[in-house]
Formats: C-alpha cells, structure tokens, sequence
C-alpha cells in the first residue's frame, strides 16, 4: 500500500464520519422539532390539560387581547350569562389597553399571561423569554390581578428555556 492510498482512505473515513456526525444532528434537530411542535409534551415546567373534577365543566378560555373592538362585547355576553372564563394576555396589549385589562379584572375573571409580544418560543434564549414573561406578569400586577398567574406559550408551543409558573 503506497502512502496516497494511506491518505486517500484516511479522507474517504473521515468524509463518511462526517456525513454519519451530520445525519445524527439532522436526526436530532428534526425530532427536537417535531417534539416542540406537539401539543400535550414539552420539555420543562407543568402544562396544565385538566383538571380532576365530579363536575361537567369546562375552562373557557380567550387570548390574545384585550383587543377593545371584542373585549366589552364579550365581558358582556360573560356577565349576562354568569360565566367566569380566563384570559391569557399579550403584554403589550395589556399596556396598549389598560382600561380593557381592568375591566375584564373588575369583572372577576381570571388573567394568564401569553407573553409580551407573542412570538414563537422555539429555540429562544432564557434571557429572552424571561423578559417576555416578567414584563407580561409586570403589567398585568399593575392592572390589578391577585394571586398566580398562569403562563400559556403563544402558539401553543414551549422551548427548552420555557417554564410554566
Ligand atoms: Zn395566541
């Protein structure tokens, strides 16, 4: 064996290590993916599904808002019907309506929060979702809510970085 075989299948060992090294991270990235795309796992924190109960109800839930063109209507409707239901916020909705965020309060309903500015959570740093979750509960303190609240991730997804409190 001459010493350009010796380096040829040297390089030829290499190259298909490489490409196996390259197929197992496509592997990976493509099940972490699918994995943060599904909607009863995630990988930190306690997602809430249900709740034990003898009773036929359910959790009415709303989010996005408050949006006003929706918010007085529906707080209507809620109160003539003597319905309580949960609304998970958007941040900067809560600032940009404030009025809107202390009625739904005032009218004994429960706020969550659904982050700052509702982006995809996927694959974002701690840094930033702390951000988008504090400022969020921030806001909605000032409006008024007592006791915990409640974090739903926008888009139904969560990430690595991503607790629920
Ligand atoms: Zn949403």
């Amino acid at each position: 064996m001459t010493s350009g075989q010796n380096k040829s299948d040297a390089g030829l060992k290499l190259l298909l290590k490489t490409m196996i090294a390259l197929l197992l991270l496509l592997g990976i990235a493509i099940l972490l993916f699918m994995y943060s795309r599904s909607d009863d796992k995630q990988f930190m924190g306690i997602l809430i599904d249900r709740v034990d109960t003898d009773r036929k109800v359910v959790a009415l839930t709303f989010d996005d808002g408050p949006q006003p063109e929706y918010t007085q209507e529906l707080l209507g409707i809620l109160e003539a019907h003597k319905i309580k239901a949960t609304f998970y916020l958007v941040g900067k909705n809560v600032e940009r309506h404030f009025d809107e965020t202390t009625a739904i309060i005032n009218a004994g309903h429960e706020i969550g929060n659904h982050s700052w500015s509702h982006p995809r959570m996927v694959f974002k740093s701690q840094k930033f979702i702390a951000e988008e979750i504090e400022s969020t509960d921030k806001v909605i303190r000032a409006a008024g809510q007592l006791g915990e609240i409640y974090f739903r991730p926008p888009f139904g997804t969560n990430s690595l970085h991503c607790h629920i409190i």
